[in-house]
């Protein structure tokens, strides 16, 4: 089942790419899953899927423990290579070095605190954490992500810290009443996007917009992300 609905996500993805003249292979799907056990990660991998997201950094380490011990104990089909794993949730001071030391990307960094530990704890034998900032373009204070007016110069911080790789920027936007107004909310990230890698602020430009999900991938895409990330399509309700 979880095989069949990767293919009907990748299918939505290639009709949205289609609809506004877009590579299909320019947009990566994450799947995300999140309160799902290893067996929904390991049924996904079996229908090659390889980056996974996950919101709590307790469950996700224990995932990520799991699947590699299923792939080191021989269990797994012998040609899977492992899973990318990306942190997608609120990241608290005191768990940043469980996800330095097992994570490859996370995509809610919204403050310097969190970056510069993060880049403090990220082990020497691994290679630098994938990040992308996540912007908060319609929400109020309490809603996480940093605002957009600030995200330019937590760009440059983050940029500069030696064992962080800016990727890009994530926003999760609250539910747009059609596609219009979706697209409309996906094209501020956007905008925000293409000014900073403008700007010249960057040692080098970000390649990541991390937007959509199951309910709105479609107005995403035409807005330019280059990844979705899906739970419910891939692995069903929550
Ligand atoms: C849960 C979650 C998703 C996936 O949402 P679906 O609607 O199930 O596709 C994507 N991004 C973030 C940050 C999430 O927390």
């Amino acid at each position: 089942m979880i095989v069949d609905n990767l293919q009907a996500v990748h299918a939505r993805i290639a009709a949205a790419c289609a609809a506004c003249g877009r590579e299909p292979g320019s947009v990566r799907l994450l799947a995300v899953s999140k309160t799902f056990g290893p067996d929904a990660v390991m049924a996904a991998m079996s229908g090659g899927q390889r980056a996974f997201g996950e919101n709590y950094i307790q469950e996700g380490v224990e995932k990520i423990l799991a699947v590699r011990e299923w792939q080191a104990d021989g269990s797994a089909p012998p040609d899977s290579s492992p899973p990318e794993w990306h942190c997608i949730g609120p990241i608290q001071s005191n768990k940043t070095r469980l996800v330095a030391e097992h994570f490859d990307w996370v995509q809610s960094v919204d403050r310097l605190k969190i970056a510069q530990r993060l880049s403090e704890q990220r082990p020497a034998h691994l290679p630098p954490l994938q990040v992308c900032l996540q912007v908060n373009i319609d929400g109020g204070p309490t809603k996480a992500g940093v605002a957009p007016q600030e995200a330019q110069a937590l760009a440059a911080e983050v940029a500069r810290l030696p064992r962080l790789q800016l990727r890009g920027l994530m926003s999760i936007p609250e539910p747009a009443p059609d596609f219009i107004a979706a697209c409309a909310l996906h094209q501020r990230v956007r905008a925000i996007f293409d000014q900073i890698n403008k700007t010249g602020v960057l040692p080098q430009p970000m390649d990541t917009l991390s937007l959509g999900m199951t309910a709105d991938l479609e107005a995403a895409i035409h807005a330019g992300s280059t990844m979705v990330r899906v739970g419910t399509a891939i692995f069903g309700d929550r």
